[in-house]
Parts: structure tokens; C-alpha cells; sequence
């Protein structure tokens, strides 16, 4: 009784980590993107343990981790670049590092490799046109014309998601937190061997290990507006808010002059659906469902979870509504773990003024160890229904 054909909605990670899974699966899947081929947003990306073990379960973790830079743990500092507190990481295990930082493209490659070793079928420059669910099938309609029916429709259509208003109603808008990142990549200074955060008045700077020879800067900053900044016009502001930092952050920000291009600026959005996640045979998962701040770099983590469990679910013999529900009440509670621990973290930051920044500094010094320790040690728990980890 499990799904013999599906359709994903969105080329994303989510979307691809979902074709590969349900592909190897034995369910014939096509995937409808909306952009061209090889449009990868971003620059690079973190994979917490979790997300690692997802993409082991993709047979992808090998290619994952020759491309990228594992590494153990966080080093927080303040914005005179003293240490604050080096931060071991509870994620991992004997197979997976505790995390590993590559880039976008470079996972967003594999995935798509992986999905197509899986049988699926990609079609881009398409979008959902109409979507007609008889209890039996689903009847969709696609701008290119074309017309196919499925047993599931699964939309990882980002945190925009027109499948998420078409299914579920134009209620659920995402929300822009006050904040924005830009991102940049660089070449990797020896000392970055793992994410290291600096701890600024207002401002977060950090640097990520991509492999060897890369790295990005990521710097979390209270914008007002939510339109992006004129291309002539990013890198004085990133420089500007870069002023309050010494050490590698102020070697980035004097790279500037002389490299001022290649600059990612991404205004913060955060969408929580409530379940039901899905009406019949349509479901909507990864950023279309549960968009979360970028604080705990979970949020693709997040999306590859949602594909292997989707995947586990609708293959099991059963009927699909007992699946999807099943695979909700799996998905909800870490998603919204996420959400809430990862909102809370942006708040804390956006309130700190020059007064309470040494409190806060304090705090973490304390705290952070015993907090992140709590929080991993829940996200490092199996998240599929059966050990197959
Ligand atoms: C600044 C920033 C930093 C981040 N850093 C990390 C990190 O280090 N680690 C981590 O795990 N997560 C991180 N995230 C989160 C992560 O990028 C997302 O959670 C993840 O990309 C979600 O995957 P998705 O497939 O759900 O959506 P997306 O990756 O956004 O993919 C959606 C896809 O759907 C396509 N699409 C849109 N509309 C349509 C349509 N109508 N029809 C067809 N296709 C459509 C889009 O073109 C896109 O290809 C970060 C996010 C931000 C903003």
C-alpha cells in the first residue's frame, strides 16, 4: 500500500535529499524546479552530525566529508578576539563527525548526483500549475503544460512556498525577524579549523571551514529593511559593521577594499506551520513547513531529516494519511525544538548593548557549554521510527 510514484516540489536540499531517498526506496519520483539548472544560492553550509547521518542514510556521508572540513565543536570569542569558551559539540558518533562545513554548491552536487543515481527524473524551469486530489491520486497540471498523476505530492519549496499557500492557505506568511546575514567566502586562514564565532554589540561575525583552501564569513546583523542593499553599496556595509571586531574578522573586513565582490546578504525569515503539515496526498516539509533562523545551522539538517523519514513512512504497507501523520508527529518535535532554541538565541542577540555585553559575555563563559550540551544531546538521538542508523 505504500507509494509507487511521487512528485517533489523544489530542487533544494530538501527536495533532493527527498528524491534520492524515495528513489532508493523503489518509488518513481520526478522533482518540478522552478529555477534554471545549476542556480545554487548560498555560499557554504554547515552539517551538524544529524544532517550528516541523514545524508549517510542517502549513501552520500563519504562524498559529504571528502568534499567538506569536519570538525569538532564551536569557539566563541569577543570582539577583541579573546576566547570566551570553546564549546565541545554531543553530536557524532564513531561514523559521523560532530559536524562538517562545505559548500553549497559541493553538497547541493551531490544530492543531485545521488537523487538522479535513485531513478528521479528533474525538470527545470517548471512550477505547479493546478493540483487536483481525488483521495485516490493526485492530479497535477504544470506550466510547462504537461499533466501527471501521483499517489504524493511532497513540496520542499523553501520557506516562500507556493505549494505551502495553495495547500494549506495564505494565512501562514513568513515572518522577518529584524535580522539579516551576509555571507561571504575567503580563503581559509590556518587558524579557522572549526566554526568560531565572535560576540559583537548587536552583531555576530563568524567563520566557517569549507575545505582546505575555503572558507565563508557569516556576519548576523539588526537590519530595519528587508530589501537587499545595492550591489555597489555591500561591501562599505559589511565593512561598517564590521568596525567593533579586531583579529580575523578585521582581516576580512580590510579584504574588502581589494575584493569587495561575492558578497551573499540574506534578510531572516522564519515560517512555523502548525500540523497538520498536509490535505490528502499533498505534504509540505523542509523550509515550506519550519524556516528557522540559521543560529544552530540546522535548518537544511532539518529538510534531510524531514526526506528520510518521508521516505521510511510512505513505503511502509499502510494507508498514506496513517503515514503522513506518523511522519508529522516524528518530525514536529525537533523541528520545533529547532525553531524555538534558534529564535531565542537571535533575540538574545539582537538585545545586547555595549552595558550588558559583558554580562552577556559572562553568561556564555558559564552557560554555553552545559546549554549546547543539552540541546545536541536531544538532536543526536535517532530521528527515523526504527534504529537504522
Ligand atoms: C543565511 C543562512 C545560513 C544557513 N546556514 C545553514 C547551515 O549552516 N546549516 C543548515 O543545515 N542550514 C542552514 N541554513 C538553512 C538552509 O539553507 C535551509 O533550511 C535549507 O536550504 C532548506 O531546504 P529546502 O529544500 O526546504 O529549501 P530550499 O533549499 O530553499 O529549496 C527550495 C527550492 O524550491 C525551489 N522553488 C521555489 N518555489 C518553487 C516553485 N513554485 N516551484 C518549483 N520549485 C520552487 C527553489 O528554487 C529551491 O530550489 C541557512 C539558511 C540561511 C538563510
Amino acid at each position: 500500500m505504500g507509494v509507487a510514484n511521487a512528485l517533489v516540489v523544489g530542487a533544494g536540499i530538501g527536495g533532493l535529499a527527498a528524491a534520492a531517498a524515495l528513489g532508493r526506496k523503489g518509488v518513481d519520483v520526478d522533482v518540478v524546479e522552478i529555477r534554471e539548472p545549476g542556480s545554487v544560492l548560498g555560499v557554504g553550509i554547515n552539517q551538524p552530525g544529524n544532517a550528516l547521518r541523514a545524508l549517510d542514510a542517502l549513501g552520500v556521508l563519504d562524498e559529504v566529508l571528502a568534499a567538506g572540513f569536519p570538525f569538532d565543536g564551536n569557539d566563541y570569542r569577543d570582539r577583541d578576539d579573546e576566547r570566551i569558551v570553546l564549546v565541545p559539540s554531543a553530536l557524532g558518533s564513531d561514523r559521523v563527525p560532530a559536524n562538517c562545513g562545505l559548500s553549497r554548491r559541493d553538497l547541493h552536487d551531490i544530492l543531485l548526483r545521488a537523487s538522479k543515481a535513485a531513478g528521479a527524473t528533474i525538470t527545470y524551469g517548471t512550477e505547479v500549475r493546478d493540483v487536483v486530489d481525488d483521495g485516490t491520486g493526485v492530479d497535477v497540471t504544470f506550466s510547462n503544460g504537461e499533466h501527471r498523476r501521483y499517489d504524493l505530492v511532497a513540496a520542499f519549496d523553501g520557506v516562500g512556498s507556493a505549494m505551502r499557500r495553495r495547500v494549506l492557505g495564505t494565512s501562514l506568511v513568513p515572518q522577518y525577524t529584524g535580522s539579516a546575514v551576509w555571507r561571504k567566502r575567503l580563503p581559509r586562514l590556518p587558524e579557522i579549523v572549526r566554526v568560531t564565532m565572535w560576540h559583537g554589540v548587536g552583531v555576530k561575525g563568524g567563520l566557517v571551514p569549507m575545505d582546505d583552501k575555503t572558507m565563508y564569513m557569516l556576519l548576523v546583523t539588526s537590519e530595519q529593511a528587508t530589501e537587499r542593499p545595492d550591489e555597489a553599496d555591500l561591501a562599505s556595509r559589511l565593512a561598517t559593521r564590521l568596525a567593533q571586531f579586531a583579529g580575523p574578522l578585521a582581516r576580512v573586513r580590510d579584504c574588502l577594499r581589494d575584493d569587495p565582490h561575492g558578497i551573499v546578504y540574506s534578510p531572516l525569515v522564519e515560517v512555523n506551520v502548525p500540523l497538520p503539515w498536509h490535505r490528502g496526498r499533498v505534504i509540505v516539509l523542509g523550509d515550506a513547513a519550519h524556516a528557522t533562523t540559521p543560529h544552530l545551522t540546522q535548518g537544511a539538517a532539518m529538510a534531510i531529516e524531514d526526506a528520510v523519514v518521508l521516505a521510511d513512512e510512505v513505503t511502509r504497507d499502510r494507508g498514506l494519511e496513517e503515514s503522513l501523520t506518523a511522519l508529522e508527529r516524528l518530525r514536529h518535535p525537533r523541528t520545533q525544538l529547532v525553531q524555538e532554541t534558534s529564535h531565542k538565541i537571535l533575540v538574545q542577540e539582537q538585545s545586547v548593548t555595549t552595558e550588558t555585553l559583558p554580562r552577556a559575555t559572562d553568561e556564555m563563559r558559564a552557560n554555553l557549554a552545559e546549554q549546547t550540551d543539552r540541546l545536541e544531546s536531544v538532536l543526536n538521538q535517532p530521528f527515523r521510527a526504527t534504529a537504522q542508523h
